[in-house]
């Protein structure tokens, strides 16, 4: 739609001649990315097809993976797709781990590791219920990258329709994100750059803004609208059940592994006999207003980025029984250490990030890799730099072994 309106140029230098009834160019160049979650979910890739139709409107096409999460070297990759010029060297960030069944969720440094092997053992080792909402950041967290790795961008627009939306107003809810759920909301969200930066001392700058142009659409207009233009459409995720096939039991229970693909379901359903529901949901999700300070000085969480309600977290670290007299470590009482992951991260991930149960928590021994923004992350909540930060892991885990 926007391509049909010429909201950007189709070529370099591209002029418009307005008294002949052209429109004005507001993007004077445009990217397409593309996230591509076939390694995980089984379905075929979008990403030829994708490339193929992007560059026909004149956009610029970068393809990403889910697995890239994982890769050092990602943001050179995009900017020398972007015609940047090209470092040698390793590729920046901090490998992170931890081991789902500590408590504290003390961080570990990761061995080198292949990427796609890395988000598969990342998946495997969260509980079922926890994995859309990670694939989602993983989103989330890969588009913000490309946005602040490209050069000159300015506006990070995002295909989500109003069902999605609405969608996200339920799953979010149920998963414990509901204090940022205006900003995940939010048609025009300023996205901070200064976490790509390993200095934590640069000042948070405002430069990409994320909005939502297909925020009042529903997947069924979006649909006829692709079938009017003569368009392929594609809406399929299938987030859910990434690792191993979903259970059903007899009574055809548990065929839905987490609370996004129930509610997909139940949204869609719900939809045939009542058309308004989704519009009616995300009136009352427009509703919420944040209760944060809107600016960057909030703390975020390392994993999804959004800001941190601390009381929330506090409470939950509370509320929860987390050890149990006489069983393992008792630490309660003393400071949390350095190396914690747990104090850091948000309620919802925090409970992402939790067994079910203790038995499962018993049954998890190995460490799961983290994506590689969560080190630089980290590394500024604790005010330290990346290099200091991992001192003061390896330092740790030398002190376990004696
Ligand atoms: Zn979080």
């Amino acid at each position: 739609m926007l391509n049909e309106r010429g909201y950007w140029a189709r070529s370099e230098g591209e002029v418009r001649d307005k008294t002949k009834g052209e429109k004005e160019i507001v993007w004077p160049a445009a990217w397409a990315v593309h996230v591509d979650f076939s390694a995980v979910t089984g379905l075929a890739s979008q990403t030829e097809r994708l490339r193929a139709l992007a560059e026909g409107m004149g956009l610029k096409f970068i393809a990403l993976k889910a697995e890239d999460a994982f890769d050092p070297t990602l943001s050179r990759r995009i900017g020398a797709a972007a015609g940047l010029p090209v470092e040698e060297g390793e590729g920046e960030g901090v490998a992170l781990s931890v081991n789902l069944a500590d408590i504290g969720l003390n961080l570990h440094s990761a061995p080198k590791q292949d990427p796609l092997e890395a988000l598969r053992a990342l998946l495997a080792g969260l509980p079922a219920p926890s994995r859309p909402t990670l694939l989602g950041h993983i989103l989330d967290g890969l588009l913000t990258l490309a946005a602040t790795t490209l050069p000159n961008v300015g506006v990070l627009l995002e295909g989500e329709t109003s069902t999605r939306q609405a969608e996200r107003v339920i799953g979010a809810t149920a998963g414990g994100r509901g204090w940022a759920l205006p900003l995940e909301l939010a048609t025009r969200l300023p996205l901070t750059t200064s976490a790509s930066s390993s200095d934590p001392s640069v000042e948070a700058t405002t430069r990409v803004v994320r909005i939502k142009p297909m925020k009042d659409i529903t997947v069924k207009e979006a649909a006829i609208y692709c079938r009017t233009s003569g368009l392929e459409s594609v809406n399929e995720r299938k987030w859910d059940g990434t690792v191993g096939e979903p259970r059903r039991d007899a009574r055809g229970k548990g065929a839905f592994a987490s609370i996004e693909a129930l509610t997909e379901r139940f949204i869609a359903t719900l939809n045939v006999s009542h058309p308004s529901t989704v519009n009616t949901i995300n009136r009352t999700g427009n509703k919420l207003q944040f209760a944060g300070t809107p600016n960057n000085e909030q703390t975020r969480c390392p994993l999804c980025e959004m800001p941190v309600d601390d009381s929330a977290t506090e409470w939950k670290a509370r509320a929860s029984l987390t050890s149990l007299p006489g069983r393992g470590p008792e630490r309660r009482e003393e400071e949390p250490r350095e190396t914690e992951l747990k104090p850091l991260l948000c309620y919802s991930c925090l409970t992402a990030f939790t067994p079910l149960t203790a038995a499962k928590r018993d049954q998890l021994a190995a460490d799961v890799p983290l994506p590689l923004w969560v080190g630089p992350q980290v590394a500024q909540r604790r005010g330290v730099s990346e290099d200091e930060m991992r001192r003061q892991i390896d330092e740790f885990i030398i002190d376990d072994d004696e």
